[in-house]
């Protein structure tokens, strides 16, 4: 788990305004949902056979003794909000999008953290192979605006309850029969996920899955045309794909469309995908909703941010204040405090110091922020009701009424 704050913040803030901005164009709306939730969410979502739910859970029991916990995704948590809200009662489709904190007990490992941050889009209530096309271009659109440039798309179709039982039988069987040359953890998915054997990374695995049927050439008639239509919307955007077929995603909820976006270089991939999503059409109903379609792709923040600073990609300046104001005495002080507020509701940047008393501290610090002018305001200008205002580039100072300041700054600024 780590603090973000400084640099690291802005990468962060970047990224939102990407995404606010994105989700207004698309006319998503955003979703905040709790961090906790009940733990069958989860189970029953995600899947009891998947990491996620088998490994990687922060679970924990209340004093009331329910079982909740920390969301490891964000998925399951927006269906059970559209549930529980009625939304299906909403004109459809239903577009949500969220930002923030996930937790998954990780193996300490580059670029996976315990609590990591996440973007992501849904959208309830389509079954149109169109939105798989569109979920996909908003998250290239989003990498895209943050300025990430080698983006591959990796798609595939993992069929639905009427073609998938066939090929899983295909699939046990063709690995069943090689069972003693897979690793311990396939043998383990053999019985209890064989699809995702199809994922593992391991050199010997990776020798027999190259041979294993597809599911790609299985597909019953309504997964094959939708996804014949989704990589024809893909072309028609000239979004860059690649069919993998050995693509399943870790979560048991997807259908149909499957897919994930890299940073297309070395590095890039061994960070691991950017973004990852597909169609849910049972999940809704499975979590005890009416039958709904659904499909969303959720974005690791910190994956992306990670892939900007390889990058090289860096931020406009900051705006700095071009004024300081220092004061000296207490009755300036006070005053001080005053016209500072003045200057926000006039929308100007004034920086200050006011719990120094040293007037030589104080320019000094206006001198290392580079200001255009320092505003002086000392004992007896408090007294007289006036301030001196001070040119930094021309050494020059002149004394002017103190109601006056806020409009005869901005006056200067302007001409300058
Ligand atoms: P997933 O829900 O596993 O498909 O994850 C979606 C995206 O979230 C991934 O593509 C990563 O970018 C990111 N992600 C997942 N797990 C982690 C983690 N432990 N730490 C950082 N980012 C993660």
């Amino acid at each position: 788990m780590h603090d973000i704050f400084s640099e690291e913040q802005k990468y962060f803030q970047k990224i939102y305004e990407v995404c606010e901005d994105i989700a207004n164009f698309y006319q998503f709306q955003k979703i905040e949902t709790p961090i906790l939730e009940e733990t069958e969410l989860f189970s029953r979502g995600i899947g009891i056979s998947t990491d996620i739910v088998g490994k990687q859970m922060f679970s924990l029991r209340t004093k009331g003794g329910d079982y909740l916990t920390l969301r490891p995704e964000g998925t399951a948590p927006v269906v059970r909000a559209f549930i529980e809200q009625g939304m299906h009662n909403l004109p459809q489709p239903v577009k949500l999008w969220y930002f923030g904190p996930y937790f998954r007990y990780e193996r300490p490992q580059a670029g996976r953290y315990r609590q990591f941050w996440q973007l992501g889009f849904e959208v309830f209530g389509e079954e149109s192979p169109v939105v798989d096309a569109q979920i996909i271009q908003i998250f290239y659109n989003i990498l895209r605006e943050i300025r990430l440039k080698k983006l591959i798309i990796e798609i595939n179709s993992i069929g639905d309850s009427q073609c998938r039982p066939y090929y899983k039988k295909l699939l046990v069987s063709y690995f069943r029969s090689r069972e003693g040359a897979l690793c311990a953890d396939c043998r383990r998915r053999l019985r209890e996920n064989p699809l995702r054997i199809l994922d593992c990374k391991e050199e010997k695995c990776q020798r027999i899955i190259s041979q294993a049927p597809q599911m790609i050439d299985h597909l019953c008639e309504s997964c094959h045309s939708h996804f014949k239509e989704v990589l024809e919307f893909l072309d028609g955007l000239e979004l860059p794909y690649h069919l993998n077929p050995y693509l399943v995603r870790g979560l048991d909820y997807y259908t149909k469309t499957v897919f994930e976006i890299y940073e297309e270089s070395p590095e890039g991939r061994a960070l691991g995908a950017l973004a990852g999503g597909g169609r849910y059409d049972p999940l809704i109903k499975l979590l005890g909703g009416k039958d709904t379609p659904g499909c969303g792709c959720a974005a690791g923040v910190e994956r992306i941010v990670a892939e900007m600073k390889r990058e090289g990609i860096k931020f406009k300046k900051e705006k700095e204040p071009e004024i300081f104001l220092a004061q000296l005495g207490n009755l300036a002080k006070r005053r001080s405090l005053r016209l500072l507020e003045d200057f926000r509701a006039a929308k100007i940047q004034v920086a200050e110091s006011f719990g120094r008393d040293s007037l030589k501290a104080q320019l000094a610090k206006a001198d290392k922020l580079g200001v255009k002018y320092t505003l002086i305001l000392g004992q007896q200008e408090a007294l007289e009701g006036t301030i001196i205002v001070k040119d930094m580039a021309l050494g020059r100072q002149e004394t002017i009424k103190i109601e006056k300041t806020v409009r005869e700054m901005e006056k200067r600024l302007k001409s300058r």
